[in-house]
């Protein structure tokens, strides 16, 4: 695939986000990098995903602004948390990864040869060679991952959000997709994971969010995931209720 020409950046300015009434994530302000690779960790319910929904436009902010500079015309690649495939649907390994074009061609027109081409290489980048006519249901969870990450390849998108991609998979896919990342963020794409891996993200991810419903840490991973900060993340896990209401802080 190619080089994204411009990475996306993402301005986020004092952003409250959450559900009927309750918020998930409070008065979070700060700057996804162009063309960084960071790792957003937290403990569980910290608002990680819903962080993500946010960037993606699934959620729109109570309060404050995410704004996504030099996306162009491009749209935003998102692999939601387990994402929710229905596996007893018959669709072929090839089928799933071609789904990656349609945000581009915006119909289900014919496929053009270059097309085909470039969903036929991405299924071999993740390790899927011969296995194009299968149907999702004959698959591993892993190799269902594989998949979603060939789809990824096809879009092309400069901007790419990943909701724990490596959960519940085996570790030889893991490490083979985290090779995929490492790619798109040589290729200069803003690439974003929520990660549970906390040695794994400070292995690999050069930037990190530390996330317990606000900010705890946002910079380089070395200085963000530390034992000090994982204990002040985990001490506000414990005191969230899920029933507050909005909360009343003033804007900072
Ligand atoms: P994380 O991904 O860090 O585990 P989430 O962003 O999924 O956390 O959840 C943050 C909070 O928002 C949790 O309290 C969760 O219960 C709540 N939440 C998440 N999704 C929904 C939803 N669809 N409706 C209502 N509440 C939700
Ligand atoms: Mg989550």
């Amino acid at each position: 695939m190619k080089a994204a020409q411009t990475a996306p950046r993402i301005a986020i300015s004092n952003v409250t986000l959450g559900y009927e009434g309750h918020p998930a994530v409070h008065h979070l302000s700060g700057e996804i990098v162009a063309g960084s690779l960071t790792a957003v960790v937290g403990p569980n319910g910290s608002g990680k995903s819903t962080l993500l929904k946010g960037i993606v436009g699934l959620l729109k902010p109570i309060h404050g602004g995410i704004e996504i500079d030099g996306l162009g015309r491009g749209s935003i690649s998102y692999l939601p948390q387990q994402a929710n495939i229905d596996r007893t649907f018959p669709i072929s390994v090839e089928e799933m990864a071609s789904l990656g074009l349609w945000s581009r061609c915006r119909s289900f027109g014919g496929v053009s040869r270059g097309q085909r081409e470039m969903v036929g290489k991405a299924i071999s980048a993740v390790g899927l060679d011969g296995f194009e006519q299968r149907t999702l249901d004959t698959l591993s969870g892993g190799q269902v991952q594989r998949v979603l990450f060939a789809r990824v390849l096809v879009q092309d998108s400069p901007l790419i959000l990943l909701d724990e991609p490596f959960n519940a998979i085996d570790v030889s896919t893991a490490a083979d997709l985290m090779n995929l990342i490492e790619r798109w963020h040589k290729e200069k794409r803003t690439v974003v994971a929520v990660m549970h891996d906390l040695d794994l993200a400070r292995e690999r991810f050069p930037n990190a969010l530390l996330l317990a419903r606000e900010k705890i840490a946002w910079g380089a991973t070395s200085e963000v995931i530390t034992s000090a900060n994982l204990l002040k993340a985990r001490a506000m896990s414990e005191c969230w209720d899920d029933a507050a209401p909005w909360c009343e802080r003033e804007a900072v």
